[in-house]
């Protein structure tokens, strides 16, 4: 892509009244908009960086049989009185409003509810299961305190997955390969070594659900970690005897840390499929609740720890599996002189090559565009100047470290 065809501008302030780190770096470098607290929009850069996040959770999910759909965000009252989710005072972050002829409806805030209504039109025999169904999915959610940025937002895309198992035991070995698949996600966008399998609170079912929390300053968690299992504690759960019988953790010797909930896993059991009625005849004909899980993952929270992880002074700096462009490539020629037409030229051999390229086209100076290069993070740059023209030989910035080596147009390509 040409720069001089986005129309996206960096800015040298955030906004006054944005206090996360991520936040500020992804509106000034063009990233997102901010329309008020909590709530932002995705520009070209900042969507193609969520988008690639979305693209290696849909691997990983279709890795484990992951079945995808996208259901509606409205929601009939009906259903979620019968799971006594309705109310205000079980669920309170609900945004509710009404038809014009005045009955309710409300804006999704997760779908277990609605997707175990619909499955009770396809799932009614053994041979029916197991399924795993996910979607990417906006949801709603009136939060109190949203001051981090696009890490929790009051709309925000979660990719939500439910398993539907015959039985306890089905259902564990599925959960395990989730667990394995979100480990695999974390690891690809960058953020493996950070991120702790943590035990958490589990809620209806079983006693405890997993979180994936990801150490950094800016979270609003706190965990106990256990570095060698490579498992941690909740907080919530740390004065629990229990959750050390269950986990094998030493409560002795755990490090305490700030950190950010990326994602989770939780054992639904038969909450769900009790009240909705969702059962499947077994092999002798009996009526058998369906045993259900659910597992959420924010995308757009993930895309904040990243920035929250990994900028620097100088602004955003992207792993190569999430940044919007593989390269940069910065032309310090004037439009028509020889120089632009160089970097013309290897743009073009660039993207004939399959790589995607930002092209800096533009014509500013050298310094404002190196600033801006390194604002928006793009791992690679590549600068063409009278320099490279005169001797071949072109060099490539890595944004991360900032080291510089120098390459000929044919290595580039290579
Ligand atoms: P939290 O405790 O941080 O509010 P949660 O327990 O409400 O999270 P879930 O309902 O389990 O979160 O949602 C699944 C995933 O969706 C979370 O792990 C997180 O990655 C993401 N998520 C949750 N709330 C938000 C939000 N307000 N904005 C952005 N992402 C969110
Ligand atoms: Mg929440």
């Amino acid at each position: 892509m040409r720069q001089s065809k986005l129309f996206t501008r960096t800015r040298r302030e955030a906004p006054s009244d944005e206090v996360a780190k991520n936040a500020q770096l992804l509106v000034r470098a063009g990233y997102i908009h901010k329309e008020m607290a909590g709530v932002y929009d995705f520009l070209p850069l900042g969507l193609r960086t969520l988008n690639k996040i979305i693209a290696i959770i849909r691997e990983e999910m279709n890795a484990i049989g992951g079945e995808e759909i996208l259901l509606t965000t409205l929601q009939n009252p009906e259903i979620w009185k019968k799971s006594g989710r309705w109310d205000d005072a079980v669920v309170d972050v609900w945004f509710k409003t009404h038809l014009k002829n005045g009955s309710e409806l409300g804006l999704g805030n997760t779908h277990e509810e609605a997707l175990t209504a619909l499955m009770t039109e396809h799932i009614s025999s053994y041979k029916d299961l197991p399924r795993y169904v996910y979607q990417f999915q906006n949801k709603f959610r009136n939060e109190t305190r949203a001051k981090s940025g696009i890490m929790r937002t009051r709309e925000f895309i979660m990719k939500d997955l439910y398993s539907f198992s015959k039985d306890a035991d089905s259902h564990k070995e599925f959960y395990e390969k989730a667990a394995t698949a979100y480990e695999s996600i974390f690891k690809r966008v960058g953020i493996g070594e950070k991120t702790y399998r943590t035990f958490a609170s589990g809620g209806s079912f079983s006693k405890y659900s997993h979180e994936y929390q990801t150490v950094c300053d800016a979270g609003e968690d706190t965990i106990y970690i256990d570095e060698s299992k490579r498992l941690a504690v909740n907080k919530e759960v740390y004065e629990d005897p229990e959750v050390y019988t269950t986990s094998g953790i030493d409560k002795a010797g755990l490090k305490e840390a700030k950190t950010i909930e990326v994602g989770n896993i939780f054992t639904l059991g038969t909450r769900f499929s009790d009240a909705l009625g969702l059962s499947y005849k077994d092999a002798e004909g009996k009526a058998t609740p369906v045993f259900m899980g659910s597992y959420g993952i924010g995308p757009g929270r993930l895309m904040g720890t990243i920035v929250e992880l990994m900028a620097d002074e100088k602004g955003l700096v992207w792993p190569e599996t999430v940044a919007p462009f593989a390269v940069h490539l910065v032309s310090l020629g004037k439009l028509g002189d020889e120089v632009s037409q160089v970097a013309d030229a290897l743009y073009e051999d660039l993207m004939k090559a399959g790589v995607e390229v930002l092209y800096d086209d533009r014509d500013t100076s050298a310094g404002q565009k190196f600033a801006e290069s390194d604002l928006i993070g793009i791992p690679k740059r590549i600068v063409v100047g009278k320099d490279a023209v005169a001797t071949g030989s072109f060099e490539v910035v890595e944004r991360a470290t900032g080291t510089v080596v120098k390459k000929t147009r044919a290595e580039l390509l290579a």
